[in-house]
């Protein structure tokens, strides 16, 4: 029986991408590896969307990624404005907290999107040195429309640095970080680029970077962006050992998305997206958000009438297919499911018909 991994992360990896991970490990200097960290680091540029920015690829998950994008940016005292449209948002105030930050939180109803005319409050009452944007937050399925967020902060408050969570969205959405002024974005290995998890990428604009340059103290020692920068810019430099073999799959997958054109790695996604959620309402399944908010790569599906989602889970479980329970206040009443990196339209289908099977075993009890 075909398994299949459809929860929003980790997400299913190719055989070509395993294969590159099992590639005999080798020291971190040797000239092959330096070469392939070189690549996977300018290729994550053309993801994020970025000619000016500095790419770093470092062990840890995209949790890494988030405090990194705080601890490197903001000195203790200062203010920073969460936006929030769910679980991961909320987690950037659990990070400004503990780093001893002033945190101020706009929050959304669950599967809605914060409203302009509140973030042009917050901007307009208060300075605020950071604010930080998840770009889809994987426990509502919405997206933040950055394109339109950006520009009001730009022009509100202009200095405010802006930190975007690219987690579930990075290789699935285009990021623009220099057209869009984002001055750091950060992702995980395990979601739409399709490898095990275990790497947080991450790009520092030239004004984040000065800001770093600035602080006289900061709150980390594995995460501090100057400690890494030599290595970024040199793999040959040494300052804490790289994943080697991890590096190798990621730059497998980055350089497989490049050459198929990551322009039509997002139309797969967009495509895949429609089907699933078109398919998922012909047998009583709403996604989240509304449409125009929602994230193309990942669903959060209501339930029909009398489904109970521990027992739908684990019926679907046992026909080999997995989705992931809802977070917070959403638990018990939707479940989630990933529809990116590796999945294809096919897998979609299957996924469908044992859903259907699922569905009719539970009314039959
Ligand atoms: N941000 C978002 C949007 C996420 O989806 C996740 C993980 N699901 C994280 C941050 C945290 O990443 P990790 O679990 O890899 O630490």
């Amino acid at each position: 029986m075909k398994e299949l991994l459809l929860i929003p992360g980790p997400t299913p990896v190719s055989d070509e991408v395993l294969y590159a991970l099992s590639q005999k490990t080798m020291s971190h200097t040797d000239e092959r590896f330096v070469k392939k960290f070189a690549r996977a680091l300018k290729e994550m540029k053309a993801f994020f969307g970025t000619a000016k920015g500095q790419t770093f690829i470092i062990s840890g998950s995209g949790t890494l990624g988030m405090e990194m994008s705080l601890t490197n940016i903001l000195n203790d005292g200062e203010s920073l404005l969460v936006v929030s449209h769910g679980y991961f948002g909320d987690r950037f105030a659990e990070i400004g907290k503990t780093i001893g930050v002033n945190v101020d939180m706009l929050k959304s109803d669950a599967g809605k999107t914060i409203s302009i005319d509140s973030l042009k409050d917050y901007l307009n009452k208060k300075k605020y040195t950071a604010i930080t944007f998840t770009h889809v937050d994987t426990s509502t399925g919405v997206i933040a429309d950055m394109r339109k967020f950006s520009e009001i902060v730009k022009t509100i408050s202009p200095d405010t640095l802006i930190v975007l969570d690219g987690v579930c969205a990075t290789g699935g959405i285009p990021e623009k970080m220099d057209e869009w002024g984002i001055d750091v974005i950060f992702t995980g290995s395990q979601k739409a680029i399709a490898v095990p998890p275990g790497l947080t990428m991450l790009a520092f604009s030239q004004r984040a970077t000065k800001k770093r340059k600035e602080m006289k103290r900061v709150r980390t020692y594995y995460g501090d962006i100057l400690r890494w920068t030599p290595v970024m810019n040199n793999p040959h430099k040494y300052f804490a050992t790289p994943a080697v073999n991890m590096i190798f799959a990621l730059e497998k997958s980055l350089s497989t998305i490049t050459e198929k054109g990551l322009d039509n790695y997002y139309k797969k996604h967009i495509n895949l997206a429609r089907k699933v959620r078109t398919a998922m309402k012909t047998v009583g399944f709403e996604n989240l958000p509304d449409e125009k908010d929602a994230a193309p790569t990942l669903s959060v599906f209501s339930y029909p009438k009398n489904v109970d989602d521990f027992k739908f889970r684990t019926a679907l479980k046992k026909k080999g297919v997995t989705v992931a329970g809802a977070l917070g206040e959403l638990k018990g009443k939707y479940f989630r499911m990933g529809h990116m990196g590796t999945i294809t339209g096919e897998d979609i289908d299957l996924a469908l018909k044992r859903i259907k099977e699922a569905l009719k075993e539970l009314k039959n009890i």
